[in-house]
């Protein structure tokens, strides 16, 4: 294994003088009540269907008005929604037209796109959405909404994920959803936190290599390779989709209802699989790299798919669907967790990092399975590690190709150059996804199980 001192690499301070500005983080959390009685919940189905109807007539009149500001909607419509329940706390008017105008934006759009099947959305599940007004906590454990029938008073089910942003300084929002759970006659919380955090002033850096089936990770010089098969779930989900749909179509003919059902909930497991996998991921890097004060590396991918990322991939659409979940979709979720905990993440031009040699400058002449050979100094190199230091050479100011920034990679604050054999292998340290998924950090890997490549 190749090792460096790069947790004493020297940070250039002069390189790293941009602005750190604060920036607002929101996150949802679902929170439910506890079981209501009949008579309580009674109300919030009425008010729910109240809600509805509001939210169905302004939709229409927002369609085919084209309108999708909440605040034109508001003028045009309130008086008259007001008018339909007077009963009803104004504000719900208020937010049946927030909800409205999202859904007529969001309609029109796909409508500009051709994508729309029906000529109306259809206002299909309901959450009610509140304001300031409409509900309040009363302490951590129980809160109150305005309804028809006065304020009721409903308490909630603590549970971790709310009790963890309650106790790290998130702020509540003034906006919240509502559903209703009608099996267990609860409601379903949908509460926003908020929460202003600073970037800080990175002591070092870590790189992020992302490839198709795994992400290279550079962390104190040992360059580990976090498995995700993310790529091959979704070729996994493609070919299964493909084979119910050929089955389906055989027997109810094309476009059926029960093929529809069917493929849907493959959609929906592949989604959650994707996402869990990507916020795992995402936060075991970004806790490395808060831990460390690191800024995380990452290159600047384009708008289309690279396409010599994955060019195995002969079907566009698979290629498109790939690099979203396993190049962008990776991006987005350590860019999202990083945002939460101040790691500034860095941006680096992505060309060429794998083709030279970090050391020498010189090209690197590949093979097949991955590995090269410098053609000036004669030692092995496998493609990840390559693109992680050249990433790391690039974050450190310069575009690789000046000497002093390629020196400070690979020197210690205290030492001469690392020795290099000039015929070891820098492999990288693969480890199953199953493995790492369950990790709290990579510092701790000594005593757990894993597959080392020397
Ligand atoms: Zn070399």
């Amino acid at each position: 294994m190749y090792r460096v001192n790069a947790a004493k690499l020297a940070v250039d301070e002069e390189a790293n003088e941009r602005p750190r500005g604060a920036s607002e983080v929101t996150r949802t959390v679902v929170v439910r009540s506890a079981p209501l009685p009949r008579r309580a919940f009674k109300v919030f189905v009425e008010l729910e269907g109240m809600y509805r109807n509001m939210v169905e007539q302004l939709v229409l009149y927002a369609i085919n008005n084209g309108i999708t500001k909440f605040t034109r909607l508001k003028g045009e419509r309130y008086r008259e929604v007001r008018s339909l329940y007077p009963q009803l706390p104004s504000h719900y008017v208020y937010t049946a037209c927030q909800d409205a105008a999202e859904r007529a934006h969001s309609f029109l759009r796909l409508r500009r796109m051709g994508r729309a099947r029906k000529p109306y959305p259809e206002v299909r599940s309901v959450s009610i959405w509140l304001d300031d007004h409409l509900w309040r906590a009363e302490g951590l454990t129980s809160i109150s909404l305005a309804t028809h029938r006065g304020r009721v008073n409903v308490s909630i089910e603590l549970n971790k994920h709310y009790l963890r942003y309650v106790n790290r300084g998130w702020r509540l929002a003034t906006e919240a959803r509502v559903k209703l759970d009608r099996r267990e006659r609860r409601l379903v919380l949908y509460l926003t936190f908020r929460k202003e955090v600073s970037e800080y002033r990175p002591k070092g850096y870590i790189t992020v290599d992302v490839n198709e089936d795994a992400e290279a990770v550079l962390i104190d010089g040992i360059v580990y390779l976090l498995e995700t098969d993310l790529s091959r779930v979704t070729l996994g989900y493609y070919y299964r989709r493909k084979s119910v749909q050929e089955k389906y179509d055989r027997v109810y003919g094309p476009g059926s209802r029960p093929a529809r059902r069917v493929l849907r909930r493959l959609s929906n497991n592949e989604r959650a699989l994707k996402r869990e996998i990507r916020r795992k991921l995402a936060a075991l890097i970004v806790r490395e790299a808060a831990r460390r004060q690191a800024a995380i590396v990452l290159e600047r991918l384009g708008k289309e798919p690279a396409n010599h990322m994955i060019e195995h991939i002969k079907n566009p659409q698979l290629r498109h669907r790939i690099f979203q979940a396993a190049f962008k979709g990776v991006q987005a979720a350590i860019e999202e967790k990083a945002r939460e905990h101040g790691v500034p993440v860095i941006y680096v031009d992505p060309r060429n990092t794998s083709k030279v040699c970090p050391i020498h400058g010189a090209e690197i002449v590949y093979d097949r399975d991955r590995h090269g050979v410098c053609s000036r100094g004669g030692e092995t190199w496998h493609r990840d590690v390559v693109a992680c230091y050249n990433l790391l050479l690039r974050a450190l100011g310069g575009d690789g190709g000046s000497a002093p920034s390629r020196l400070r990679a690979f020197v210690t604050v205290d030492g001469g150059p690392v020795p290099l054999g000039p015929t070891a292998a820098h492999e990288p340290t693969p480890i199953a996804r199953e493995a790492w998924a369950r990790w709290k950090s990579l510092g701790a890997t000594s005593g757990q199980k894993m597959r080392v490549s020397t």
